[in-house]
């Protein structure tokens, strides 16, 4: 199944992707969209429209703080997932929510600090519930270390080891993040987290373009290749050189995982 990326939840991203014969749409914000019930009818009536299915990823937002990292934020997430729960059932929407783990920003502009050891803090008591939150498949998704670009935890390969999260989730491999890393795709394919989504998207290894996978803008194309695959939920995570994105797709096509 392959997928585009909407970041807001509009009419205008739900056609640009329609046009394109994409199968769903990955709708990425902050937690507090679907605490809106004009966000969520929107939603709903764009899913029907357009005849595309929909698979959640919240993001931890650096501005608002919506981040396991922040203690005072649990409660919103948590209700928040509640109504992706609901949805998700009510829409027979695709039952993955994909998750970044807990997130910290540096001391600049908005944003508030989080040490490393804080946000891991802080952070643990989060995924222990998340253990006991049925109805819902969560699946983790790799991102690139402290040091480039904004400051984040994570992640090496180790760090999935530090919130107590059990094997009850699957992964999602970020191409981009990946390519901000050192680390080798079979690192993270070493977790004890079934591969079941890939977030493609390249760029050149300094900053996270978000622009559309090629040869060219990303490091490890040979081991992505291989794991291309129609039972996989594929995202074009793309953001800017929208204009490229027909040339991935008829490059999937011709790996016979047609969009
Ligand atoms: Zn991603």
């Amino acid at each position: 199944m392959i997928g585009g990326l909407s970041r807001k939840g509009t009419a205008e991203e739900f056609e640009f992707w329609a046009k394109l014969n994409v199968d769903f749409i990955m709708l990425s914000v902050a937690y507090d969209f679907f605490l809106n019930d004009a966000n969520v009818s929107r939603i709903e009536t764009l899913k029907e429209r357009y005849g595309l299915n929909l698979l959640i990823h919240p993001r931890p937002d650096g501005q608002t703080l919506q981040s396991p990292a922040n203690p005072d934020a649990h409660g919103l997430i948590f209700e928040a997932l509640n109504k992706i729960k609901d949805l998700v059932h009510k829409h027979a929407l695709i039952n993955k929510v994909i998750l970044h783990l807990a997130t910290y920003r540096i001391p600049t502009g908005a944003y508030q600090a989080f040490t490393e050891e804080e946000a891991i803090v802080n952070s643990k008591p989060f995924y222990q519930r998340l253990k006991s939150f049925g109805g819902l498949n969560f699946v983790l998704e790799n991102v690139y270390p402290p040091g480039i670009g904004w400051e984040e935890l994570g992640y090496e390969t180790e760090h999935f080891g530090l919130f107590d999260l059990g094997e009850d989730y699957e992964f999602c491999l970020d191409t981009g993040h990946l390519n901000l890393s050192t680390l080798a795709v079979n690192d993270l394919l070493g977790l004890p987290f079934e591969l079941t989504c890939l977030h493609l998207h390249g760029n050149d290894g300094i900053s996270d373009q978000h622009v559309p996978l090629m040869r060219s803008n990303f490091k490890q194309w040979k081991q992505i290749e291989a794991l291309l695959s129609k039972d996989k939920y594929i995202v074009l995570e793309v953001k800017s050189n929208r204009d490229k994105i027909p040339h991935v797709l008829d490059y999937l096509s011709r790996n016979e995982i047609a969009p």
